[in-house]
């Protein structure tokens, strides 16, 4: 099962929990599926998590239960399976150093080899997640703290994990040894921390920006201590690169550089190597916003919003059938005829994944008027699943594993297509070296 979240942890705040609360708020787009939140009041933990949005999931009653100095939280996001409340996080647990809670962002690789090996010795699971393993290798561990417990753990796992636990006392931040998943870690205004998948949480909480916490890094937060790091793996970056195509939200930094500075790149980039003659460019809103601007900047061709979307619907990909996703499309985008009709219209975004959400695009801009309608894609033809969290389906979905650009072209109706290369792409996140992984796009998988 694919994993796509946002996790935060707080960390030495008298309101750790609220603070919590905010940080999900602020990355709700990774995950809309469940919320929750573990805290500590140094005793013992406290633990609310739901299904739904993180608004609907807490309120200010709720939020009081979850008393103490520390916190952490998990939004999560999945698509059809099982939609039991056991799979929401924090996954909390009783063991024999006491309780513990853990929440994870990402997706590991060997997790049906290590569940496979526990359950042989006895373990009994209450969930489909992968994080539960985490659970039962730190409870078995032989060593005799929740540190080396938790170091042992993590060598055990292998692919995608920004982690964070949380104990009575204590809260401990990792991240895998290629860092696929981002992770920061900032100051609270009054001197506590925060660690968060998004930089934006920390803009909502007034919380200052340190540094990411590294790949294959340990952090240790104790009361009145500055983080402890150990770096237990040898870091080998590499960033996934689709969370600056479509998943982390502009405002933030990820791996070091504004997600909304490098969607701009795509689009600049985008216009000098697909360049076409056209009297609009009009973003897919929200996604190709940033894009459209690059493109509009560079190419000297207008940019207008052509397409309205309506912010009171989930994302399409939640529906798990078809028919309901091309429903979805149209309850959540509409043409803005003034805009669009007798143009020339280059209309853009971050991505086509099974190809559904373009097709329906571009008949509602021929119906609202357009004389011609090009596609262009700010990131290369999707190719390939993630195993690494970005939930993506299965290769016979991915419209570009199975039609070529001109049969995709001709499938959504457009009068041209054209998607950013692999080349383009790594110039536009300023990549010299090989530190991205680019799977999705290309199918050479790392782990
Ligand atoms: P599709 O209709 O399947 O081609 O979906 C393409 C649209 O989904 C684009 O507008 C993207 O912005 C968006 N998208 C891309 N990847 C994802 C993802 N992993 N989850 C949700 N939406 C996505």
């Amino acid at each position: 099962m694919n994993e796509k979240c946002a996790v935060v942890g707080i960390f030495g705040h008298e309101e750790a929990s609220k603070l919590a609360y905010f940080s999900l708020h602020a990355m709700q787009h990774r995950g809309q599926e469940a919320a929750g939140i573990s805290s500590s009041d140094g005793k013992e933990l406290h633990t609310i998590k739901k299904r739904g949005l993180v608004m609907r999931v807490f309120d200010e009653a709720k939020l009081k239960t979850l008393s103490g100095g520390s916190a952490i939280g998990h939004t999560r996001y999945s698509t059809a399976g099982d939609d039991s409340i056991l799979d929401a996080q924090p996954v909390f647990a009783r063991y024999d150093l006491g309780e513990m809670a853990i929440v994870h962002n990402g997706n590991l690789t060997n997790a049906e080899e290590v569940r496979n090996k526990l359950i042989e010795k006895g373990a009994i699971f209450q969930t489909f997640m992968d994080t539960e393993n985490l659970i039962h290798l730190i409870a078995t561990s032989e060593k005799d703290k929740l540190l080396g417990r938790i170091v042992d753990a993590v060598e055990r796992i292998e692919g995608a994990f920004s982690l964070v636990f949380l104990s009575r006392k204590k809260m401990f931040a990792m991240r895998d040894r290629h860092g696929f998943r981002p992770l920061s870690l900032g100051r609270l205004p009054n001197g506590g921390y925060i660690v968060a998948s998004e930089t934006c949480a920390f803009d909502l909480v007034g919380a200052e920006f340190i540094r990411d916490v590294q790949p294959g890094e340990l952090l240790i937060f104790e009361k009145d201590k500055k983080p402890k790091s150990i770096q237990v793996f040898e870091p080998t970056p590499k960033h996934c690169i689709f969370e600056y195509v479509y998943f982390a939200r502009p405002d933030s930094n990820v791996f070091g550089q504004s997600v909304y500075q490098t969607r701009k790149n795509m689009g600049k980039e985008l216009a000098k190597v697909q360049p076409i003659e056209a009297d609009v460019v009009i973003p897919v809103p929200d996604g190709g916003v940033p894009s459209a601007i690059g493109y509009a900047q560079e190419s000297g061709i207008p940019y207008e919003m052509g397409i309205m979307r309506n912010h009171y619907i989930g994302r399409t990909f939640i529906e798990p059938t078809q028919e309901m996703r091309d429903l979805k499309v149209k309850m959540k985008l509409s043409p803005m005829p003034g805009v669009i009709a007798g143009k020339r219209v280059i209309v853009i975004d971050d991505s086509i994944v099974r190809g559904t959400t373009s097709r329906r695009i571009i008949r509602m801009l021929k119906e609202a008027g357009a004389s011609e309608v090009h596609m262009r894609v700010s990131s290369p033809p999707t190719t390939d699943p993630c195993f690494y969290g970005v939930d993506t389906p299965d290769k016979e979905n991915l419209i570009a594993a199975n039609m070529t650009t001109q049969e995709i072209c001709d499938y959504i109706g457009a009068d041209s297509l054209a998607y950013l290369c692999e080349e383009s792409l790594l110039k536009s996140v300023n990549s010299t070296q090989d530190q991205y992984c680019t799977a999705c796009f290309t199918g050479k998988y790392i782990v």
